[in-house]
């Protein structure tokens, strides 16, 4: 792999090439934006790229030769990058949730080398935002004083959480999610073919789209679930099994609306449980006005979602959409769980049809 490789981040991928070929690289990038999208990736070949021992001949600068192309992706040292040993690539990220002190000083110990092999001394610093605040002053004095020829690339996708003197001493670099079809590509690259979701395709109402979805084989519509899923963050599906953290969801769902104890393990399963209602409640209110659905995220449950929401008017729906919207914006509050679980488990018994659930 190599920058080349990069999916759906043309804009952030040309800058880093454009940059690299004046020779302007930065003491520090900020790869700033949501998960799942490529940044630690495109990261990690920015790495290879700029140690590479045989870059790739540049042809469109006139035809003279440019030492910054991209990776080769063969040569000894892009190998080490890849493998994560190269001695002048380090790659750090949290432990138990956070970046400590300990790890700064590592990267000062690195970066305090000269370079052993590559042009240049690279650290790459993944949920730079989970720094505690003694790893943030420390690393503010390495951010502040950079030793020649290295390069440390800070990966966020809540930059916001940076400190602003860490943030205004990066060039910064944003990535967006992934349109669907370039979502697409990059599922069909990394994900086997499982078995179908459901082997009922949707009915309704007749249109091209609506035929086209029909004529898929199960294969077809359970990649087309997974993309929509993903929401434009492939990273997020290629992870993990998006289908059966989806089946997860509808059980918890389920014992919610059936007024049992709460299901969720940890925080991190209450934000990724409200991720998924809010888009359940997204299809429940695109079928309720458009009737269409071909536009659904949860295309393979048309008849659940059609199902679940027979009794619910549209403006219920939003009403409770923007509840639990607000309800997910609190959750980094520590809200109590089980409260949350009973006080959302009411919201939901107001639209959703529990003999259905
Ligand atoms: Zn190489």
């Amino acid at each position: 792999m190599a920058l080349r490789d990069v999916i759906g981040q043309d804009k952030a991928v040309n800058i880093l090439l454009r940059t690299g070929r004046r020779g302007r690289i930065p003491s520090a990038y900020l790869f700033a934006g949501e998960s799942g999208i490529g940044k630690k990736f495109t990261a990690l070949n920015l790495a290879k790229a700029l140690n590479c021992l045989t870059p790739p001949f540049s042809r469109d600068a006139g035809g003279t030769d440019s030492r910054f192309t991209d990776a080769c992706d063969e040569c000894p040292s892009c190998r080490k990058t890849v493998s994560g040993v190269h001695p002048d690539v380090l790659f750090i990220s949290p432990e138990g949730g956070q970046i400590r002190i300990e790890e700064i000083r590592a990267v000062d110990d690195m970066l305090s080398l000269k370079a052993f092999e590559g042009r240049y001394k690279i650290v790459i610093v993944d949920d730079a935002d989970t720094m505690n605040q003694y790893a943030a002053n420390a690393f503010l004095k390495t951010l502040e004083e950079p030793p020649e020829d290295s390069l440390i690339i800070l990966v966020s996708s809540n930059p916001s959480r940076l400190p602003d003197t860490i943030r205004s001493r990066c060039s910064r670099i944003n990535f967006t999610p992934l349109p669907q079809d370039a979502c697409k590509r990059v599922i069909e690259k990394t994900i086997t073919p499982g078995p179908a979701v459901r082997s009922k395709k949707a009915g309704g109402a007749s249109s091209p789209q609506a035929d086209a979805l029909k004529s898929l084989s199960d294969e077809g519509l359970r990649l087309l679930t997974i993309v929509r899923l993903s929401m434009g963050r492939p990273g997020n599906a290629v992870s993990g099994d998006i289908i059966e953290e989806r089946a997860w969801f509808i059980d918890l769902l389920k014992g919610m609306l059936n007024a049992e104890k709460d299901g969720w393990a940890s925080k991190e399963e209450m934000e990724r449980w409200f991720d998924l209602i809010l888009i359940l409640f997204r299809d429940m209110a695109v079928l309720k006005v458009t009737g269409d659905e071909t536009k659904l995220v949860n295309i393979d449950l048309a008849d659940y979602i059609r199902k679940i929401s027979s009794s619910a008017g549209i403006k219920v729906i939003i009403e409770n959409y923007r509840e639990l919207n607000t309800l997910k914006g609190y959750l980094t509050f520590n809200l109590n769980k089980s409260l949350t679980w009973n006080y959302t488990g009411s919201l939901l018994r107001k639209t959703m049809d529990m003999t259905h659930a």
